[in-house]
Protein backbone atom coordinates (compact mmCIF):
# COMPACT_ATOMS: atom_id res chain seq x y z
CA UNK A 1 0.00 0.00 0.00
CA UNK A 2 1.30 3.28 -0.72
CA UNK A 3 2.13 5.80 1.93
CA UNK A 4 0.45 9.30 2.67
CA UNK A 5 2.51 11.91 1.64
CA UNK A 6 3.08 14.48 4.63
CA UNK A 7 2.06 17.88 3.35
CA UNK A 8 4.64 20.24 4.22
CA UNK A 9 3.33 23.12 2.48
CA UNK A 10 -0.38 22.78 3.35
CA UNK A 11 0.86 22.85 7.55
CA UNK A 12 3.09 25.57 6.99
CA UNK A 13 0.27 27.86 5.39
CA UNK A 14 -1.64 26.77 7.82
CA UNK A 15 0.39 27.78 11.05
CA UNK A 16 2.13 31.24 9.35
CA UNK A 17 -1.97 32.00 8.70
CA UNK A 18 -2.45 31.51 12.45
CA UNK A 19 0.87 33.61 13.52
CA UNK A 20 -0.50 36.08 10.99
CA UNK A 21 -3.86 36.00 12.77
CA UNK A 22 -2.23 36.97 16.23
CA UNK A 23 0.82 39.64 14.65
CA UNK A 24 -2.24 41.76 13.23
CA UNK A 25 -3.73 41.92 16.16
CA UNK A 26 -0.20 43.37 18.04
CA UNK A 27 0.09 46.69 18.67
CA UNK A 28 4.02 46.64 18.36
CA UNK A 29 4.31 43.98 15.78
CA UNK A 30 6.89 41.39 17.23
CA UNK A 31 10.33 41.74 14.69
CA UNK A 32 12.96 39.64 13.50
CA UNK A 33 16.73 40.27 12.47
CA UNK A 34 18.97 38.36 10.00
CA UNK A 35 22.33 38.83 10.45
CA UNK A 36 24.70 38.20 6.92
CA UNK A 37 28.31 38.14 6.29
CA UNK A 38 29.11 38.14 2.65
CA UNK A 39 27.46 37.52 -0.37
CA UNK A 40 27.43 33.88 -0.46
CA UNK A 41 24.27 33.35 -3.27
CA UNK A 42 22.59 30.24 -1.44
CA UNK A 43 22.43 32.66 1.66
CA UNK A 44 21.07 35.63 -0.34
CA UNK A 45 18.56 33.42 -1.41
CA UNK A 46 17.96 32.56 2.19
CA UNK A 47 17.38 35.72 3.73
CA UNK A 48 15.30 36.82 0.96
CA UNK A 49 12.74 33.94 1.95
CA UNK A 50 12.67 35.21 5.40
CA UNK A 51 11.97 38.34 4.58
CA UNK A 52 8.87 36.86 1.97
CA UNK A 53 8.15 35.19 5.10
CA UNK A 54 7.72 38.14 7.30
CA UNK A 55 6.06 39.93 5.09
CA UNK A 56 3.44 37.19 4.64
CA UNK A 57 2.99 36.42 8.82
CA UNK A 58 2.89 40.47 9.42
CA UNK A 59 6.32 40.54 11.03
CA UNK A 60 8.64 43.42 11.30
CA UNK A 61 11.77 42.26 9.21
CA UNK A 62 15.19 44.11 9.33
CA UNK A 63 18.54 42.66 7.87
CA UNK A 64 22.39 43.34 8.35
CA UNK A 65 25.09 42.13 5.80
CA UNK A 66 28.84 42.62 6.67
CA UNK A 67 31.44 42.41 4.48
CA UNK A 68 33.14 39.15 3.97
CA UNK A 69 36.38 40.45 5.06
CA UNK A 70 34.17 41.99 8.54
CA UNK A 71 36.19 41.58 11.85
CA UNK A 72 34.61 39.52 14.72
CA UNK A 73 34.19 43.02 16.53
CA UNK A 74 32.47 44.24 13.97
CA UNK A 75 30.31 40.82 13.98
CA UNK A 76 29.45 41.25 17.34
CA UNK A 77 28.92 45.05 17.11
CA UNK A 78 26.05 44.41 14.46
CA UNK A 79 24.29 41.49 17.35
CA UNK A 80 24.69 43.66 20.31
CA UNK A 81 22.99 46.54 18.25
CA UNK A 82 19.77 44.20 17.54
CA UNK A 83 20.45 42.59 21.14
CA UNK A 84 19.17 46.25 22.32
CA UNK A 85 16.60 47.10 20.06
CA UNK A 86 13.13 46.71 21.55
CA UNK A 87 11.51 46.44 18.11
CA UNK A 88 13.56 43.23 17.44
CA UNK A 89 12.58 40.03 19.24
CA UNK A 90 14.49 37.49 17.14
CA UNK A 91 17.76 37.38 15.66
CA UNK A 92 19.36 34.80 13.05
CA UNK A 93 22.59 34.57 12.11
CA UNK A 94 23.01 32.72 9.13
CA UNK A 95 25.85 30.60 9.11
CA UNK A 96 28.35 28.56 8.38
CA UNK A 97 30.25 32.00 8.91
CA UNK A 98 33.54 33.17 6.53
CA UNK A 99 36.51 30.83 8.49
CA UNK A 100 38.38 33.64 9.98
CA UNK A 101 34.99 34.31 12.26
CA UNK A 102 34.28 32.69 15.39
CA UNK A 103 30.89 31.26 15.42
CA UNK A 104 30.66 29.70 18.98
CA UNK A 105 31.19 32.97 20.17
CA UNK A 106 29.01 34.90 18.02
CA UNK A 107 26.13 32.09 18.71
CA UNK A 108 27.13 32.96 22.39
CA UNK A 109 26.50 36.61 21.68
CA UNK A 110 22.94 36.44 21.00
CA UNK A 111 20.39 37.24 23.55
CA UNK A 112 19.16 33.71 24.77
CA UNK A 113 15.70 35.24 24.03
CA UNK A 114 16.60 36.29 20.91
CA UNK A 115 17.66 33.47 19.65
CA UNK A 116 14.77 32.02 17.83
CA UNK A 117 16.56 29.59 16.07
CA UNK A 118 17.95 28.12 19.31
CA UNK A 119 21.26 27.20 18.17
CA UNK A 120 22.63 29.23 21.55
CA UNK A 121 24.41 26.86 23.99
CA UNK A 122 22.24 28.14 26.52
CA UNK A 123 18.85 27.37 24.60
CA UNK A 124 20.49 23.84 23.61
CA UNK A 125 21.61 23.05 26.79
CA UNK A 126 17.55 24.20 28.34
CA UNK A 127 16.35 21.78 25.62
CA UNK A 128 18.81 18.91 26.98
CA UNK A 129 17.19 19.66 30.58
CA UNK A 130 13.82 19.86 29.49
CA UNK A 131 14.09 23.83 30.96
CA UNK A 132 12.79 27.26 29.53
CA UNK A 133 10.90 26.03 26.83
CA UNK A 134 10.09 29.55 24.67
CA UNK A 135 11.21 28.14 21.70
CA UNK A 136 12.61 24.84 19.74
CA UNK A 137 14.81 24.72 17.02
CA UNK A 138 12.86 24.97 14.13
CA UNK A 139 13.30 22.11 11.70
CA UNK A 140 13.31 19.00 14.39
CA UNK A 141 10.26 21.68 15.85
CA UNK A 142 8.44 21.10 12.55
CA UNK A 143 9.45 17.52 12.28
CA UNK A 144 7.18 17.29 15.17
CA UNK A 145 4.54 19.59 13.70
CA UNK A 146 4.43 17.34 11.11
CA UNK A 147 4.32 14.15 12.99
CA UNK A 148 1.48 15.62 15.78
CA UNK A 149 -0.41 16.54 12.24
CA UNK A 150 -1.17 13.25 10.65
CA UNK A 151 -1.64 12.03 14.48
CA UNK A 152 1.62 10.23 15.05
CA UNK A 153 2.87 9.44 18.45
CA UNK A 154 6.27 8.73 18.96
CA UNK A 155 5.23 7.36 22.56
CA UNK A 156 6.67 3.88 23.04
CA UNK A 157 8.00 3.76 19.21
CA UNK A 158 11.57 2.81 18.05
CA UNK A 159 12.96 6.18 16.93
CA UNK A 160 15.78 6.26 14.68
CA UNK A 161 17.66 9.82 13.60
CA UNK A 162 20.15 9.51 11.00
CA UNK A 163 22.30 12.16 11.79
CA UNK A 164 23.89 13.90 14.77
CA UNK A 165 24.60 17.51 13.93
CA UNK A 166 23.51 20.28 16.20
CA UNK A 167 21.36 21.74 14.28
CA UNK A 168 19.15 18.46 13.68
CA UNK A 169 19.66 15.47 14.67
CA UNK A 170 20.63 15.63 18.29
CA UNK A 171 17.85 18.05 19.21
CA UNK A 172 15.62 15.91 16.79
CA UNK A 173 16.60 13.07 19.00
CA UNK A 174 15.60 15.05 22.06
CA UNK A 175 12.00 16.16 20.81
CA UNK A 176 11.25 12.33 20.27
CA UNK A 177 12.78 11.27 23.78
CA UNK A 178 10.79 14.26 25.27
CA UNK A 179 7.56 12.42 23.33
CA UNK A 180 8.55 9.22 24.96
CA UNK A 181 9.73 7.79 22.35
CA UNK A 182 12.72 4.78 22.04
CA UNK A 183 15.63 6.65 20.28
CA UNK A 184 18.68 5.66 18.61
CA UNK A 185 20.79 8.43 16.65
CA UNK A 186 23.06 7.01 13.44
CA UNK A 187 26.21 8.42 12.13
CA UNK A 188 28.48 7.40 9.86
CA UNK A 189 30.44 5.70 11.96
CA UNK A 190 26.75 3.57 12.99
CA UNK A 191 28.08 -0.15 12.24
CA UNK A 192 24.74 -1.42 10.88
CA UNK A 193 22.84 1.47 9.51
CA UNK A 194 20.45 -0.84 7.39
CA UNK A 195 20.05 -2.66 10.35
CA UNK A 196 19.04 0.08 12.82
CA UNK A 197 16.74 1.87 10.00
CA UNK A 198 14.84 -1.63 9.45
CA UNK A 199 14.22 -1.03 13.08
CA UNK A 200 12.21 2.39 13.05
CA UNK A 201 8.88 2.31 13.00
CA UNK A 202 9.61 6.50 12.89
CA UNK A 203 13.01 7.00 10.77
CA UNK A 204 13.98 10.48 10.09
CA UNK A 205 17.04 10.88 7.82
CA UNK A 206 19.06 13.88 8.14
CA UNK A 207 22.53 13.30 6.43
CA UNK A 208 22.57 15.08 3.45
CA UNK A 209 23.51 12.15 1.47
CA UNK A 210 21.09 11.33 -1.93
CA UNK A 211 19.87 8.07 -1.76
CA UNK A 212 21.28 6.72 1.22
CA UNK A 213 18.03 5.52 2.62
CA UNK A 214 16.47 2.55 0.56
CA UNK A 215 13.29 1.07 0.27
CA UNK A 216 14.83 -2.02 1.94
CA UNK A 217 16.42 -0.18 4.75
CA UNK A 218 12.28 0.58 5.58
CA UNK A 219 10.18 -1.31 7.59
CA UNK A 220 6.80 -1.97 6.62
CA UNK A 221 4.15 0.88 7.86
CA UNK A 222 7.35 3.07 8.92
CA UNK A 223 6.95 6.70 9.18
CA UNK A 224 9.70 8.15 7.08
CA UNK A 225 10.88 11.72 7.60
CA UNK A 226 13.12 13.10 5.11
CA UNK A 227 15.00 16.56 6.72
CA UNK A 228 18.09 16.69 3.95
CA UNK A 229 18.11 19.16 1.25
CA UNK A 230 20.80 17.32 -1.19
CA UNK A 231 21.04 18.14 -5.27
CA UNK A 232 20.77 15.40 -7.17
CA UNK A 233 23.65 14.51 -10.37
CA UNK A 234 20.84 16.72 -12.73
CA UNK A 235 20.66 19.92 -10.14
CA UNK A 236 17.24 18.95 -8.43
CA UNK A 237 16.28 19.28 -4.62
CA UNK A 238 16.01 15.59 -3.24
CA UNK A 239 16.35 14.33 0.10
CA UNK A 240 18.32 11.42 1.52
CA UNK A 241 15.51 8.70 1.02
CA UNK A 242 14.54 6.74 -2.19
CA UNK A 243 11.12 8.09 -1.68
CA UNK A 244 9.02 6.72 -4.14
CA UNK A 245 10.21 2.83 -3.39
CA UNK A 246 10.26 3.83 0.45
CA UNK A 247 6.74 5.21 -0.27
CA UNK A 248 5.23 1.31 -1.61
CA UNK A 249 6.56 0.08 2.33
CA UNK A 250 5.89 3.34 4.11
CA UNK A 251 2.54 4.18 6.06
CA UNK A 252 3.78 8.00 5.81
CA UNK A 253 6.70 9.75 4.18
CA UNK A 254 7.75 13.66 3.51
CA UNK A 255 8.37 14.15 0.24
CA UNK A 256 11.73 16.72 -0.98
CA UNK A 257 10.69 19.40 -1.65
CA UNK A 258 6.99 20.46 0.01
CA UNK A 259 7.81 18.51 3.20
CA UNK A 260 10.01 19.77 6.62
CA UNK A 261 11.30 22.62 4.42
CA UNK A 262 8.62 25.12 4.51
CA UNK A 263 7.34 23.90 7.94
CA UNK A 264 10.45 24.70 9.27
CA UNK A 265 10.41 28.07 7.69
CA UNK A 266 6.79 28.43 9.82
CA UNK A 267 8.24 27.31 13.15
CA UNK A 268 10.91 30.37 12.73
CA UNK A 269 7.73 32.47 12.23
CA UNK A 270 6.29 31.08 15.10
CA UNK A 271 9.15 31.39 17.28
CA UNK A 272 9.80 35.11 16.13
CA UNK A 273 5.80 35.55 17.86
CA UNK A 274 6.57 33.59 21.10
CA UNK A 275 9.64 35.73 21.66
CA UNK A 276 7.65 38.77 20.88
CA UNK A 277 4.75 37.82 23.57
CA UNK A 278 7.44 37.09 26.02
CA UNK A 279 9.00 40.43 25.20
CA UNK A 280 5.50 41.76 26.45
CA UNK A 281 4.18 42.93 23.19
CA UNK A 282 0.78 43.06 22.77
P1 LIG B 1 25.59 17.91 8.86
O1 LIG B 1 26.02 18.84 9.93
O2 LIG B 1 26.48 17.68 7.68
O3 LIG B 1 25.34 16.48 9.56
C1 LIG B 1 25.10 15.33 8.82
C2 LIG B 1 25.03 14.14 9.75
O4 LIG B 1 24.76 12.99 8.98
C3 LIG B 1 26.33 13.88 10.52
O5 LIG B 1 26.04 13.57 11.86
C4 LIG B 1 26.95 12.68 9.79
O6 LIG B 1 27.67 11.79 10.62
C5 LIG B 1 25.71 11.97 9.28
N1 LIG B 1 26.02 11.21 8.08
C6 LIG B 1 26.61 11.65 6.95
N2 LIG B 1 26.77 10.63 6.08
C7 LIG B 1 26.26 9.54 6.67
C8 LIG B 1 26.15 8.18 6.28
N3 LIG B 1 26.61 7.75 5.09
N4 LIG B 1 25.59 7.32 7.14
C9 LIG B 1 25.14 7.74 8.35
N5 LIG B 1 25.21 9.02 8.77
C10 LIG B 1 25.78 9.90 7.94
O7 LIG B 1 24.19 18.30 8.28
P2 LIG B 1 22.90 19.03 8.97
O8 LIG B 1 23.17 20.48 9.11
O9 LIG B 1 22.44 18.25 10.14
O10 LIG B 1 21.85 18.86 7.79
C11 LIG B 1 21.49 17.59 7.32
C12 LIG B 1 20.65 17.73 6.09
O11 LIG B 1 19.45 18.41 6.43
C13 LIG B 1 21.27 18.55 4.95
O12 LIG B 1 20.89 18.00 3.73
C14 LIG B 1 20.65 19.92 5.13
O13 LIG B 1 20.59 20.64 3.90
C15 LIG B 1 19.28 19.55 5.59
N6 LIG B 1 18.57 20.57 6.39
C16 LIG B 1 17.26 20.71 6.14
C17 LIG B 1 16.51 21.59 6.89
C18 LIG B 1 15.02 21.67 6.64
O14 LIG B 1 14.42 22.67 6.97
N7 LIG B 1 14.42 20.63 6.11
C19 LIG B 1 17.12 22.38 7.85
C20 LIG B 1 18.47 22.20 8.12
C21 LIG B 1 19.20 21.27 7.37
P3 LIG B 1 29.04 12.22 11.38
O15 LIG B 1 28.61 13.09 12.52
O16 LIG B 1 29.62 10.92 11.82
O17 LIG B 1 29.88 12.95 10.38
Amino acid sequence: MAAVVMDGKALAAKLKGQVRLQAERMARKPGLAVVLVGDDPAALAYESGKRRDCQECGIYYDTFRLPEAASQTELLEVIETFNSREDIDGILLLLPLPRHLDERRALLAIRPDKDVDCVSPVNLGELLLDGRDTFQPCTPAGVMRLLEEYGVDPAGKECVVVGRSHVVGKPQALLLLRKNGTVTICHSKTADLAGQCRRADILVSAAGRPGLITAGMVKEGAVVIDVSMNRDAQGRLCGDVDCAAAAEKASFITPVPGGTGPVTRAVLMENVLSAALAHGKK
